[in-house]
């Protein structure tokens, strides 16, 4: 019996919430030390070499090869310490239920019921019989991404336990701010030394993730003229109309209430502004460099178009790039997907491989040299109240990753 779930109620019990608005310190919250305090007291103690909890919350380790794997390049895994902000990280009490069908009730929230139900999640029908670990509905799980912890650190204490188990040397990253876009930016990836490594931060047990978007947000300003509306005639410009005529000429399909699997998108997430002056801010995403590129095309045509009407520079964009498609470097190593795909199917699991509609740490750690695709957690309904992992995954989970290490061990 595998001490998996013991570990994710002690893990998901600290709370790591990271704020975007603090995120010029790393980490953004001074508590994050305190689960990565615990995962290096954990890791010392399990016989882990090099263990580091530093001033950042990063936490590194390394674990020594099986006999005869001593000449595999060494392996990476990751998994970040932060929970995210959509809803507290206080507090958390999770509950472990038998799941019987029909909606599944977390708990209650504001005098309002906070359920699950298969209509909206038909995933759920598959899980009937099955243990879940959910929320009192008042807080996420952190299932996102504790599992990813957990697991990986019961794989740790299973190598500990098993010298027999074969695997090459392996890296272990624990990384805070993952929710707020940090990516890891701080892990020194040569002194970490791995050749390659997975993140453990997805969805439902089977998913593999190695593309993601390439994304940029772009700020649009728009500098109006105002005057006395009474003698505005010929002479106002209004900044709101021109932010009208700006949003009229984006393509309303592409925007991410239309748009699923491999499609795209424009998102204007926030507008302020008057009369004299108005600010809008935008996410463009593409899995597609040339699609992606041809986004932000449109919006630079879209502004030139209404500086050409109302006068020049009355509309700037401007473009920040934030991550690119982790394909590009991945690919170079088909490796890493086959042996992950192997790893699920020698743990008796299935493998989906699925487009990540947003970003992972291993994005950024790919470009900067260290190609990473992302595995399944197990985890379901991340950043909400319903947020719940199946006792199974949880399990499953570390029977994969010890496959994997498996796959490793060997040329
Ligand atoms: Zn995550």
């Amino acid at each position: 019996m595998s001490d998996i779930l013991d570990r994710f109620l002690r893990y998901v019990r600290v709370d790591t919430q990271s704020d975007e608005a603090t995120c010029d310190t790393v980490p953004s919250t001074s508590k994050q030390h305190d689960l990565a305090r615990l995962l290096a007291a954990e890791l010392t103690e399990l016989g882990a070499q090099n263990v580091s909890a530093d001033d950042h919350a990063y936490v590194t380790a390394w674990i020594p090869a099986s006999p005869g794997a001593e000449n595999q390049p060494r392996l990476g895994l990751i998994a970040h310490i932060d929970t995210a902000a959509e809803a507290s990280g206080a507090n958390v009490s999770p509950r472990v239920v038998t799941y019987e069908g029909g909606d599944l009730v977390a708990g209650e929230l504001d005098g309002q019921r906070v359920a699950m139900s298969p209509e909206k999640l038909p995933a759920l029908s598959d899980l009937v019989g099955q243990q879940l670990v959910v929320t009192d509905g008042t807080t996420l799980l952190g299932a996102d991404d504790k599992a990813g912890v957990a697991e990986i650190m019961a794989l740790v204490a299973r190598l500990a336990d098993r010298p027999d188990l074969p695997h090459p040397p392996l890296g272990i990253c624990f990384a805070p701010d993952e929710e707020i876009g940090h990516g890891a930016a701080l892990l020194d990836i040569e002194s970490f030394g791995c050749a390659a490594a997975y993140t453990v931060d997805g969805g439902p047990i089977g998913e593999l993730e190695w593309e993601c978007f390439n994304a940029s947000d772009v700020t649009l300003t728009i500098q109006g003229a105002t005057i006395h509306p009474g003698d505005a005639k010929g002479r106002m410009v209004n900044a709101v109309h021109l932010f009208e005529e700006f949003e009229a000429m984006l393509p309303a399909q592409e925007r991410p209430e239309h748009t699923e699997g491999y499609e795209g998108f424009i998102h204007c997430m926030s507008v302020s502004g008057t009369c004299e002056h108005l600010t809008a801010r935008y996410i463009v995403r593409d899995h597609d460099a040339a699609a992606f590129d041809r986004k932000l095309d449109l919006m630079r045509a879209a502004a030139d178009y209404v500086n050409l009407r109302h006068g020049a520079d009355r509309a700037q964009l401007a473009v920040n790039p934030q991550y690119r498609n982790m394909a590009e470097v991945v690919s170079q190593r088909p490796e890493l997907i086959a042996r992950a795909e192997a790893a699920f199917q020698d743990a008796g699991f299935t493998p989906r491989v699925i487009p990540i509609r947003g970003g992972t740490d291993g994005a950024q750690l790919s470009f900067r040299g260290l190609p990473c695709p992302n595995l399944s957690t197990g985890g379901y309904c991340a950043h909400s109240v319903n947020e719940f992992i199946p006792v199974r995954s949880l399990e499953g989970m570390v029977d994969v990753l010890e496959a994997l290490v498996a796959r490793f061990a060997v040329d």
